[in-house]
């Protein structure tokens, strides 16, 4: 393993959208999500020279409104699945051991009840068969509790017919941080990574396609990319821009999920894994830092992507469902603190309830040579990426190499990624950072929150907070523009951090956080002021 870098590896230029037309990249990516950012990596780190860009911000599509489970999916074992439950195994456990500071064990209960079907037995089996296709790579076994355990544990579950638990680990994650994190890796592999760039159509060389037309949504200029390969990556936009190819036939079946986020339910760390009464479908409460995350929905929705929005019904339904286990809790629409909404990019199968449809992803590619890939989950990104990646140095007519992802640390996974909070630097103290900053810095950062003290070295003044009571520096502003292409306010406050989410949604900080940007990146003062402007209007209650 490389040793963990003390300063950034890559002073950043903000943004390189010029040099997309100036160059000829082996392979352009279309869309930075999880699934574009993943290939990208993989792509560049086997020697490839790519581009990749996003319409919007990096994750800003499902990657950021994910339940943020990294998980092996025991609800696969329903489904007999056990090829997609074993490859989920494997993966969390890659992904644990490359970005350990996003990635972490979670323990989930399944409380068990006299009337509610599965049975403890079948539970039972469930949890054997799934600790048995984890190889020993789960953080622990399952095990089965009585009721009085799962009280203890749970003090709030209704005790009305519980017979007892099953307990077992998966991880949580924090979905837009890992996938930005997959963006900057590509990028110091050598990849030219822009967002707000969007892809308007492809262009043709000899009747292949051989390059895209991308537009900067931040001025009106507009260029070729000229590549030799041309992926689709773009989930729940995959038909609107395969349709750019006149080989494309439509692929998905796009379905809704919805999450709430209420005041912390209850004080434990286990998430709990519930069965709705209404539809018998799966669905989590998870601790959330101080909140609780409900979760989540599955509804066709057919509607453009950017419109997602969580409905009042759904709201109900979530709230129903959960007070079902949590009676004492008696929640109200008024105690969600706020709500969001993704599309799964799922694969169109045969006809049935949309949470029946697969999870499992595939690769296309058109008569006119577009390679595209559609459906699959978050936790196992990193292998459709290394079967995308196999596919694409094929078609490169290069040696196809073997995906090195597996063993690299993301930026900040680098061993010894929590030394700052094991041996406190002098420098932090004497810049009035305390426990519950760095940890705060470190859960965020990993090994790169040195990166933030070395900046913070030539301007202390960044240490306090960007506005007064908000749990954010000034130096994780001035750090996600200088080194992690942060653009609007929004960047910083829902994907670089989750204060959007929060109880007061970032709106005492959006001021401060633009006018940081626009100093560090030169921001004209219009854009800055309807940046302002739309962040108030998404975000006010
Ligand atoms: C509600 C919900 C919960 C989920 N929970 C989990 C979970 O807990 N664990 C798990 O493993 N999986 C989960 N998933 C699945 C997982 O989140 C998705 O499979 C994954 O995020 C899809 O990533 P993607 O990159 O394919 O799509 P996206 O993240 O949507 O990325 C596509 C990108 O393409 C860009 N784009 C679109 N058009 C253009 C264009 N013309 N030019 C340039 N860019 C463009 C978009 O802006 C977008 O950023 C969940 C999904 C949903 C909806």
């Amino acid at each position: 393993m490389r040793p963990m870098p003390t300063a950034p590896a890559i002073p950043l230029k903000p943004r390189e959208f010029s040099r997309l037309g100036a160059e000829r990249f082996d392979a352009l990516v279309i869309g930075g999500g999880i699934t574009g950012a993943g290939i990208a990596r993989d792509l560049a780190l086997r020697g490839a020279t790519v581009a990749l860009v996003d319409q919007d911000d990096f994750a800003a599509g499902t990657s950021s409104r994910s339940t943020k489970l990294i998980h092996g999916g025991l609800r696969y074992l329903q489904q007999r699945n056990f090829g997609l439950v074993f490859e989920a195994c494997r993966e969390r456990r890659i992904l644990q051991q490359i970005a350990p500071h996003l990635v972490r064990p979670m323990p989930l209960l399944i409380p068990l009840y006299r009337h509610n079907r599965p049975s403890r037995s079948v539970v039972h089996a469930g949890m054997l068969l799934y600790d048995l296709l984890a190889l020993r790579r789960n953080t622990h076994p399952h095990r089965m509790l009585t009721a009085s355990d799962a009280l203890a544990r749970q003090p709030l579950l209704d005790p009305r017919g519980l017979t007892g638990a099953a307990l077992y680990w998966d991880c949580r994650m924090d979905d837009a941080r890992l996938c930005l994190e997959n963006i900057i890796a590509a990028r110091e592999a050598g990849a030219v990574t822009v967002n707000y760039a969007r892809v308007t159509g492809l262009c043709r060389r000899d009747g292949r396609i051989a390059g895209a037309i991308v537009a900067d949504r931040e001025s009106s200029a507009s260029l070729e990319v000229t590549a030799r390969l041309v992926i689709n990556a773009t989930g729940p936009w995959l038909d609107r821009v395969g349709a750019f190819s006149e080989a494309w036939t439509p692929r998905l079946r796009p379905t809704r999920g919805s999450h709430l986020l209420v005041a912390r339910l209850a004080g434990g760390e286990e998430a709990l894994y519930l069965s709705a009464a209404g539809d018998k479908r799966m669905f989590f409460i998870l601790p959330w830092g101080e909140l609780s995350l409900i979760g989540t929905t599955d509804l066709d929705d057919h509607n453009p992507p950017e419109e997602t929005t969580v409905t009042a019904a759904e709201i109900s339904y979530l709230l129903g469902e959960a007070a079902r286990y949590l009676p004492g809790t008696q929640l109200t629409g008024s105690d969600v603190v706020s709500t969001f909404a993704g599309i799964r990019p799922l694969l169109a199968g045969r006809a049935g309830q949309a949470s029946s449809v697969s999870r499992e992803h595939a690769i296309f590619e058109t008569p006119d040579g577009l390679l595209a890939i559609g459906g699959g989950k978050y936790t196992t990104f990193r292998a459709m990426a290394a079967e995308l990646a196999d596919r694409a140095m094929v078609r490169l007519g290069r040696p196809r190499g073997v995906a090195t992802t597996a063993g690299q640390p993301l930026p900040g996974g680098f061993p010894g990624w929590d030394r700052l909070l094991q041996t406190p630097p002098p420098q932090a103290l004497r810049l009035g950072l305390g426990t519950a900053e760095l940890q705060r810095l470190v859960n965020r950062y990993g090994s790169r929150a040195q990166h933030l003290l070395a900046l913070l070295e030539g301007e202390p003044e960044l240490a306090a907070p960007i506005a007064p009571g908000v749990p954010l520096l000034g130096v994780e502003v001035a750090y996600a523009a200088d080194f992690e292409m942060a653009r609007t306010p929004e960047d910083v406050l829902r994907r670089r951090s989750p204060l959007a989410l929060l109880p007061g949604h970032g709106l005492a900080a959006v001021e401060a956080v633009a006018t940081l940007l626009g100093r560090r990146l030169a921001l004209p003062p219009q854009r800055l002021a309807a940046n302002i402007a739309s962040y108030r209007q998404t975000y006010a209650l």
